[in-house]
């Protein structure tokens, strides 16, 4: 079993720069497979993650 504990109040690091992260920057991309939502840390432009949007798939 693995433990979740909620920290508060504590600032994620990002794994590329190792700087904190104090804001995430996202932007919409727009692809053959619908919209997907790019997070990507502000300090170094590194991709952090990709969402699929929700809703926004409709009609494919
Ligand atoms: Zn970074």
């Amino acid at each position: 079993m693995i433990a979740f504990e909620r920290k508060e109040g504590m600032m994620p690091i990002c794994p590329h720069c190792k700087k904190d992260i104090a804001k995430v920057w996202f932007d919409e991309l727009k692809g053959d497979l619908g919209k997907r939502c790019v997070y990507f840390c502000p300090e170094c432009r590194c991709c952090l993650g990709i969402s699929q949007r929700k809703g926004l798939t409709m009609g494919l």
